[in-house]
């Protein structure tokens, strides 16, 4: 599904102008990294797409030909992931995986069918009875993905998904997250503030800085213009 933000912007009610008015597309199947500093705004933009966000008036939000500018959060079908896993701790890896599926009352066949299909490109399927409390950060991480992708999203959102691991860990996941998004062919925004990672992983990269998109391409262009 392509993504189009319009004017996009958004004033806090303290005055904070954490977004300049934006325009940004995502074609559909593409992977696109939102890279800058700390309270450049990445958090709002991606918050703005998600529904958690009322931007300003002249803001428009369309999901492919759907303007979904005052849809609220439950109706745009984003997928989310943060960097602090929010999972829910006391149920297995299976449940928390099949969470969204049920809120989204789905037939339990089918809701089986997807669990069993998600744990399987996770791999996760040894773990799938376990207690989340039980896993490691690297595991618990791997499952918010899991979840994230079994009501199949129009788009998936990931704020620093990987931010909270230890180096090593996160290479490994930030390859197999690339490849994992790759397979499932969903739109994806990837918010970071490590140049490497948003260049790892990203078909295109959007450079922002104090709430603008100062530039936007591929890796290659970007390091070549660096
Ligand atoms: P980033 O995700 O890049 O760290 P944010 O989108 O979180 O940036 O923040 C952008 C700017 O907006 C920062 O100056 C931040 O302090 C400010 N900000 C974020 N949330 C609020 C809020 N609820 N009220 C006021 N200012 C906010
Ligand atoms: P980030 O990971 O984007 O840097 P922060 O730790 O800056 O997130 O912000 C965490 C929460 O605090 C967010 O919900 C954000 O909206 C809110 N927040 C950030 N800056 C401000 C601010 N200046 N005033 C009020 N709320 C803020």
């Amino acid at each position: 599904m392509t993504l189009s933000l319009k004017n996009a912007s958004k004033t806090y009610p303290d005055g904070t102008r954490a977004l300049l008015p934006s325009d940004l597309v995502i074609e559909t199947g593409e992977i696109v990294s939102l890279l800058g500093p700390s309270g450049c705004g990445k958090t709002t933009l991606l918050r703005i797409i998600a529904g958690l966000e009322k931007p300003d008036e002249g803001t428009e939000v369309w999901f492919g030909s759907d303007n979904v500018t005052r849809l609220p959060v439950e109706k745009r079908n984003v997928g989310m992931v943060f960097q602090s896993y929010a999972l829910f701790p006391n149920m297995s890896v299976r449940t928390n995986i099949a969470y969204g599926l049920k809120m989204q009352k789905r037939p339990r066949a089918e809701i089986d069918q997807r669990v069993e299909e998600v744990l399987t490109l996770c791999r996760l399927t040894p773990l799938a009875n376990r207690a989340v409390t039980a896993l490691s950060g690297g595991q618990r991480q791997r499952v918010a993905l899991a979840r994230a992708f079994a009501p199949r999203p129009r788009l998936l959102l990931l704020d620093e998904p990987l931010s909270a691991l230890d180096a090593a860990l996160r290479d490994s996941l930030r390859d197999e997250l690339s490849d994992l998004l790759r397979r499932f062919g969903i739109t994806a925004i990837f918010v970071t503030h490590d140049q490497n990672e948003a260049m790892a992983i990203a078909d295109r990269v959007a450079v922002m800085s104090d709430g603008r998109i100062e530039q936007i391409g591929s890796p290659e262009n970007l390091y070549r213009n660096a």
